[in-house]
Order: C-alpha cells, then sequence, then structure tokens
C-alpha cells in the first residue's frame, strides 16, 4: 500500500517536474487560455471527487497546496463517492489527469497573463508611439502652417494698400476693415474728443464720411460685431485705429480668431503706415485745385532730371504756360468758375504734354525730356490749338479759353533748373507782347528780348538824365523864392 502510495507520488512529481520544465521554455499563446477555460468548465461539470474519503491527507493537503480551496470544493462535493470505493486505483488516474491538467491549466493562465502584460506594454508603447508620432505629424504642420503664414505676410506686405488689406480681410475672414489714419497727431481725435479710442473710417462704404465718425457709445449690432479694435502703433507711434467687423457665427473660433488678429495687426499697421505715407507724400506733392503735381514737386523732380540731363545725351525742354487775360474772367464771371477753367485746362494740359505741373495761380509747366525740339513745339502747339478750340462748359455757359507759352531748351552750360525755367519764362512775355494764344519757342526771339534789354537800358538811363533835370529844376525854383 505504501509502495504504491510512494509510486503514485513519484509519478505526479515527474509529472510535475516535467510540466515544470516544459513550461519554462514554452512560448505563450494567448488561445489556449480560452480552450483550457473551457476544457475546465466542461471537467466541472461533470467530476467531483470526495477526496477527504479518497486521498489521504497529505496527498490531500498536496492538492490543496497545489491546486488552491477553490478546485477542492469542487472536488469535495462527494459526487463520486461510491466509485472512489469500487476502485482507488481507478481515482488515482483521475487524481493524476486532474492534477496535471490544472497544473497546466495554472501555467497557461501565467503565460498568458505574462502575454497580456505584453501585450498591454505592447499597445501602451504604440499608443505612446502613435501619440508622439501625431505630436510629431502636429508639429510638422505648425511649422509648415507658419511658413505659409510667413509666405503671406511677406506677399501681402509687398502688395499695394487696397490689396494687401483685401488680403488681410480674406486670412481673418472678416467682413469689413475700418481703418482711420490720424492726419497730424491727435488734432481729428481731440477735435472729435474721442480720446483716441472708438473712431473709425468705413473704407468700403460707397459714401463714407470725409471725417471719421465718432463712436460714443456704441450700438448693440456694433458690440456684436465689432471683432476687434485697436490703435494702430508702428514703432512706438500712434498712426492711427483699426477696427475689424465680424459677421457672428455659430462656428466662431473667438480665441483662433484673435490670435488671427494678433499674427496680422503688425503686417496690417506697415500697410497702413506706408499707405498713410503714400497719402502724405501725394498731398505734398499735388495741387489741391488741379491733382497736378505742384512746384515742390517740380523742383525735386527737375532737380533729379538737371543731373540726369548733364551727364546723358538726352534733350531736356521746359515750357511756362500761362492763361490770358484771366483776371478778366475772374473778375466777369467769379472766382469759382475761374477755379472750374484752372480744373478743365489742367486736364487738358495733362494729355498733352509728358510732365505737367502748376506752377503757381494760372501758371503751369510741363517738361519734355528726352524729345527732340521739333516734337516739343508740336506738341505745345497741338495742346495751344486744342484748349483755343475746346468749349469749357461752366454752369451751362460756354466759355473760351486762351493759353501763351514760352518754351526753353535746357543747355549743359547751365548751373541750375531756374535758368532754363527763366528762359521760358522770357518767351512766354514774347507770346503775350505779340497778342497772346501762340507758343514762343526762346531761341527764336532772343535777339529780340536781348534788343528790348538794351531798348530798356537807353530808356532807363534817358529817364534818370530826366529825373535828374527834374530835381535840380525843382532845386533852383526853391533857390530862387527864398532870396
Ligand atoms: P495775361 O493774359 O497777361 O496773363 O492776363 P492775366 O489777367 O491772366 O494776368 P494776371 O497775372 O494779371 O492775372 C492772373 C489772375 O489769375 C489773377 C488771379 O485773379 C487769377 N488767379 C490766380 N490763381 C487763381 C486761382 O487759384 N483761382 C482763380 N479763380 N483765379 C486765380
Ligand atoms: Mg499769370
Ligand atoms: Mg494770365
Amino acid at each position: 500500500m505504501n509502495k504504491k502510495k510512494d509510486t503514485a507520488r513519484s509519478i505526479v512529481e515527474g509529472i510535475l517536474k516535467e510540466i515544470e520544465q516544459r513550461s519554462a521554455s514554452m512560448k505563450p499563446d494567448p488561445a489556449i487560455v480560452g480552450d483550457l477555460q473551457a476544457h475546465l468548465r466542461k471537467f466541472e461539470d461533470k467530476v467531483s471527487l470526495d477526496c477527504t474519503r479518497s486521498i489521504p491527507q497529505k496527498y490531500f493537503a498536496r492538492i490543496r497546496e497545489m491546486l488552491g480551496d477553490e478546485i477542492i470544493e469542487v472536488l469535495d462535493s462527494g459526487k463520486l463517492g461510491s466509485l472512489v470505493f469500487k476502485n482507488r486505483d481507478r481515482i488515482q488516474q483521475v487524481y493524476k489527469k486532474l492534477a496535471v491538467f490544472f497544473e497546466l491549466y495554472r501555467h497557461a493562465l501565467k503565460v498568458a497573463e505574462d502575454a497580456l502584460g505584453a501585450v498591454y506594454r505592447l499597445q501602451h508603447v504604440q499608443q505612446e508611439l502613435v501619440e508622439s508620432q501625431i505630436a510629431h505629424v502636429q508639429e510638422v504642420e505648425i511649422y509648415e502652417q507658419r511658413m505659409l503664414r510667413s509666405q503671406m505676410l511677406v506677399d501681402i506686405m509687398l502688395e499695394p494698400f487696397e490689396d494687401g488689406i483685401r488680403r488681410i480681410i480674406g486670412f481673418l475672414g472678416a467682413k469689413q476693415f475700418d481703418v482711420y489714419l490720424f492726419d497730424d497727431d491727435r488734432f481729428l481725435t481731440n477735435e472729435l474728443k474721442t480720446d483716441g479710442k472708438v473712431f473709425t473710417y468705413n473704407k468700403q462704404q460707397e459714401d463714407a464720411p470725409e471725417l471719421p465718425e465718432a463712436v460714443s457709445s456704441p450700438t448693440f449690432q456694433e458690440v456684436q460685431e465689432t471683432i476687434y479694435e485697436m490703435p494702430l502703433m508702428v514703432e512706438g507711434r500712434q498712426i492711427g485705429h483699426y477696427r475689424i467687423c465680424r459677421q457672428i457665427m455659430d462656428d466662431f473660433d473667438r480665441d483662433r480668431w484673435i490670435q488671427d488678429v494678433a499674427f496680422i495687426t503688425p503686417v496690417a499697421a506697415r500697410i497702413i503706415e506706408a499707405n498713410h505715407n503714400r497719402l502724405h507724400a501725394l498731398k505734398v506733392y499735388t495741387d489741391d485745385l488741379t491733382q497736378l503735381y505742384n512746384k515742390r514737386k517740380l523742383n525735386e523732380q527737375m532737380g533729379r532730371l538737371f543731373k540726369q540731363f548733364k551727364t546723358g545725351q538726352k534733350k531736356l525742354f521746359v515750357a511756362m504756360i500761362d492763361i490770358d487775360r484771366f483776371k478778366i474772367f475772374n473778375d466777369t464771371h467769379g472766382h469759382p468758375a475761374g477755379d472750374e477753367v484752372l480744373k478743365q485746362t489742367a486736364l487738358l494740359i495733362r494729355d498733352g504734354v509728358p510732365y505737367a505741373y502748376r506752377y503757381g495761380g494760372e501758371e503751369f509747366c510741363a517738361v519734355f525730356y528726352g524729345h527732340e525740339k521739333q516734337d516739343v513745339i508740336d506738341a505745345m502747339e497741338n495742346l495751344r490749338k486744342r484748349i483755343e478750340s475746346t468749349p469749357f462748359m461752366i454752369s451751362d455757359l460756354e466759355h473760351n479759353i486762351t493759353i501763351s507759352a514760352g518754351i526753353a531748351e535746357f543747355d549743359t552750360g547751365m548751373n541750375a533748373v531756374m535758368d532754363a525755367i527763366d528762359l521760358a519764362d522770357q518767351a512766354l512775355y514774347v507770346s503775350k507782347e505779340d497778342g497772346r494764344n501762340r507758343c514762343t519757342y526762346y531761341d527764336d526771339v532772343k535777339g529780340r528780348l536781348a534788343s528790348d534789354y538794351s531798348r530798356l537800358r537807353q530808356r532807363n538811363a534817358l529817364l534818370e538824365e530826366e529825373i535828374e533835370r527834374l530835381r535840380q529844376e525843382v532845386a533852383g525854383k526853391k533857390a530862387g523864392k527864398s532870396r
């Protein structure tokens, strides 16, 4: 009996050893766990043993140790007690099989657990990897976006004012972009008592007011639509205000939008400042009434042109133009009508010559660079004829206007721009003297002008003699009286 027990025991131990060895080298297979569980359930349904009666206490302890209390309860329910008594050997066989089975089961569970742990770790690593990849992709996207945006900023900067602003409005998905620029420091702000805070000039409105409107208490609608409003600063200097309005929509991401606005603001400020400077330059160099360039612009441009002329091969001519008997026109028809004549004359002059300027009053100046003498004379003669034959319509009344002109060519020996302008002026004087409505080329009359000059000098000398004679006469009379 004892021998048998020992044999059984050595068999079980041998099996356990083998299981241990095998399981040590076994590869994890998660599928086996499911299979074993299904088998166990089937087995549990069919088999139970009264272990206390059929298996000696010391084996029982070993089984308990090996299989755990849970399993023992199943085995202990005592349904197969008769079988135990009838055939101990068979019970021993069942026990062995069970032991092997459960050992295998435990091992499988452990392997499955390890495998699951490995899978979990793998999943975790994968997750991390994916996340880092996503982060990387997002980073790349951000850089790409930044590059695109910078490119766009550069593009916008290089575009003319209107286009630049339109692009900004497009970028922001804004409805409109109101800009008002200070004309002269804070003059308008003070005038309008807005404290430089809220006043805007709407560029998009057809009938936009000339002056910015002060908005002291914005209406509800305005509050809803005005997304961004700020003073426009360039290098610490306030050059104006701007306000961006956007239609409120459901999918509106306000934070994102504010970010975009902040991003675009320096560019907008630059564009607006550039435009401000442009407008300012236009104003400084343009004559308000006729919109022609003024004398200041003439001086600047002529200065540059004169230098170029002196070192180059091209010819340079200047023509002085003066409206005939304009004082009488003003006196007869009024100053506003006179202004209208100036405007219409300016348009005709601008069309007729390459560079036109309002020199002052009713005098204009034309410049020809790189033209031949005859082309210049022809152009001026055509202009004179055109003005003569154009009916000037002013308040439904038709007027006829004529001009006189003097033309002179620049000479490389001249020291200053004014030298040639003087000559053209002298030629203009001859046009007037000869009856007006004509063009005079200086070279054609310089002999006459010189003799006019000597005549004037002779006359001057005669006059001085006469004055001296009269003075002496008066002195003589005084002396006679006092005697
Ligand atoms: P002439 O044929 O000799 O040139 O005679 P004129 O009357 O045109 O000559 P004058 O230089 O004596 O008169 C120029 C007039 O031009 C004087 C002024 O009334 C008028 N004038 C000058 N500037 C303006 C202006 O901006 N608007 C108007 N309406 N008149 C102007
Ligand atoms: Mg004049
Ligand atoms: Mg005149």
